[in-house]
C-alpha cells in the first residue's frame, strides 16, 4: 500500500559552490580542502559534531597509514593528528594511533570553522534534485523542515553514499556471491583497566563470544579501551527497521561481553563500563559503481595508477558476514596499492564525487581501503577536485589529476 501526500514547495535556502554531505573522515577533509581551494563550501551532517564512525560509533585507532617506515596518509589527516597529539590527545599510554573522542571533536570543529567551512548539524540529506545527469540541489530535512540546498559541485561522504543513490547512482551493496555485507558492531569504551598486553596478542578465544575472540584497543588515557566485540550479523544499514534491532541486539550483547570479560579476562576484575557508541558501526554498505571499480587483485598486487591519488596498504580485512571470524589477507611488507581518481566518479552523474568507504571498489577491495586514514586521503583529492571543478566551470571528469595532486600531500610520488 502507498499513500500520496501533498507536498507543498520546498524552499531553496542556500547556495554554494562545494556541498560534501556527511562529516566523518572523507567529509571533514573533503570540506577543508575544498574551503582552504577558495570554494564556498557547506558540511551537512546528521549528528551535531564530526567525526563519523569515529565519534558516532567510537571507532578506535586510526588503522595503519605506513608502510613499513613511510607514512601514506598526510595532509588534514596529519593536522588532525599534530592537533590531537598537542592536546594529549593522541596515542598517550595505549595504542600508538588511538585518539580520545571528545578531543577528537573539539579538534574537528576548530579545523573546518578555521577553514571557512560552514557547517549544517542535525541536517539529514533526504533527496537529490537532478536535470540531464547533474545534480542541482539536494533535498535536506532538519528541525526546520525540508529545504534545498543547491551547488555547483557535490561530494557524497555519508559512508552509505545515500546522496549519490537518491541522484540515480549505479550502485552495488556486499559481497558478490549473495550481497552479504559485514555484520555492524556497538563499540563500546571501559575504565579502570590493568592489562598490559596489546589487542593483536590476544589469544584468547571463546565460542560465547559474538566476534569468537576478545578485541579491545588502549585509550590515551590510562586504565581505558575501546572494545571491538560485539557482532549482529544481516543488518542491512540502508533499512530502518533493520538498524533498530541491530541496535537493540548490539546493546544487549554489549552488557553481556561486559560481565564476561569482568569475570574472564586478566585486568578486567575492577573495570567498568563507560559509554557505549551514540549510534551502531556500520562497517558496509552501499559502494558507488565509478569510471574505475578498484578491484580485489589491485588491492592484493599492490597495482599502481596513473591517476592515483591517495594510498593504502591496509589489509583486506572482512569480519564473517554470518558468524564468528574474520577473513585477513596482509600485504606484502613495506608495500602499498593506489586507489585512481576514477573510483571517485561515479559513472551517470556529471558534477558529482564520492569519498570515502562508499567509493567504487569490490567488496573485498573495499574492507581495506575503509579505514579512517585512507577515508581523510579519499575526501582531501574529492575536496580539491570539487573546488578546481567550480573554478574552472568544468565537470569533476574533466579536472585533471596533475592538478589535483598540486594540492594534497600524496606523500609517495607515482610508481
Ligand atoms: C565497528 C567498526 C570498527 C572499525 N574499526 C576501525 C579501526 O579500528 N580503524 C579504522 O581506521 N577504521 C575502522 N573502521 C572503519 C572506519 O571507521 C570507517 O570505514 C570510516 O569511518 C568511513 O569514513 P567515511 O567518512 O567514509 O564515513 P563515516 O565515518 O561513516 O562518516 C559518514 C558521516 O556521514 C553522516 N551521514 C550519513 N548519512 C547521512 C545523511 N543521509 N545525511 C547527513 N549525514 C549523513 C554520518 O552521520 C557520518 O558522520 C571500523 C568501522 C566499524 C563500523
Amino acid at each position: 500500500m502507498k499513500t500520496v501526500i501533498q507536498t507543498k514547495e520546498i524552499p531553496v535556502v542556500k547556495k554554494v559552490d562545494v556541498l560534501v554531505a556527511g562529516g566523518g573522515p572523507a567529509g571533514i577533509a573533503a570540506a577543508i580542502a575544498s574551503a582552504r581551494n577558495g570554494a564556498k563550501t557547506v558540511l551537512l551532517e546528521k549528528h551535531g559534531f564530526l567525526g563519523g564512525m569515529g565519534t558516532a560509533a567510537l571507532v578506535n585507532p586510526f588503522m595503519s597509514y605506513f608502510s613499513g617506515r613511510t607514512q601514506l596518509v598526510k595532509g588534514v589527516f596529519q593536522e588532525v593528528v599534530d592537533r590531537l597529539k598537542e592536546r594529549g590527545a593522541y596515542g598517550g599510554t595505549g595504542h600508538a594511533w588511538s585518539f580520545e573522542p571528545e578531543e577528537y571533536k573539539f579538534t574537528l570543529n576548530e579545523l573546518a570553522l578555521e577553514s571557512g567551512v560552514e557547517l549544517l548539524f542535525h541536517t539529514y540529506v533526504v533527496d537529490a534534485v537532478t536535470e540531464d545527469g547533474s545534480i542541482t540541489g539536494v533535498v535536506i530535512e532538519s528541525k526546520s523542515g525540508r529545504q534545498v540546498i543547491e551547488a555547483k559541485a557535490y561530494i557524497d561522504c555519508t559512508g552509505d553514499g545515500d546522496l549519490a543513490a537518491r541522484a540515480g547512482a549505479e550502485f552495488k551493496v556486499g559481497r558478490e556471491s549473495d550481497g552479504q555485507v559485514q555484520p555492524a558492531s556497538i563499540m563500546f569504551k571501559m575504565g579502570g583497566v590493568n592489562n598490559r598486553r596489546k589487542a593483536w596478542e590476544y589469544a584468547v578465544e571463546d565460542a560465547r563470544l559474538p566476534q569468537g575472540r576478545v578485541l579491545f584497543f588502549k585509550m590515551p588515557r590510562e586504565g581505558e579501551v575501546v572494545i571491538n566485540m560485539t557482532r549482529i550479523v544481516n543488518v542491512n544499514a540502508l533499512d530502518g527497521e533493520d538498524l533498530s534491532r541491530a541496535e537493540i541486539e548490539g546493546r544487549k550483547q554489549v552488557k553481556e561481553i561486559v560481565d564476561y570479560l569482568v569475570e574472564n579476562v586478566e585486568g578486567f576484575d575492577n573495570a567498568y563500563l563507560i559509554t557505549t557508541g551514540p549510534q551502531i558501526g556500520i562497517r558496509e554498505s552501499r559502494r558507488i559503481m565509478g569510471e574505475y571499480v578498484l578491484k580485489t587483485e589491485d588491492v592484493l598486487e599492490c597495482q599502481k595508477f596513473d591517476d592515483a591519488i591517495a594510498h593504502c596498504s591496509y589489509m583486506i580485512d572482512i569480519h564473517n558476514p554470518t558468524g564468528a571470524g574474520t577473513e585477513k589477507v596482509i600485504l606484502p611488507k613495506g608495500q602499498w596499492y593506489d586507489i585512481p581518481y576514477r573510483c571517485l566518479l561515479p559513472k551517470d552523474l556529471n558534477n558529482l564525487l564520492v569519498a570515502g568507504r562508499c567509493i567504487s571498489a569490490t567488496h573485498e577491495a573495499h574492507s581495506s581501503l575503509r579505514i579512517q586514514p585512507t577515508c581523510y586521503a579519499l575526501g582531501e583529492a574529492a575536496g580539491v577536485a570539487a573546488s578546481i571543478a567550480v573554478q574552472e566551470s568544468i565537470s569533476p571528469k574533466q579536472v585533471s589529476v596533475e592538478k589535483i595532486r598540486e594540492k594534497i600531500d600524496l606523500v609517495v610520488s607515482h610508481a
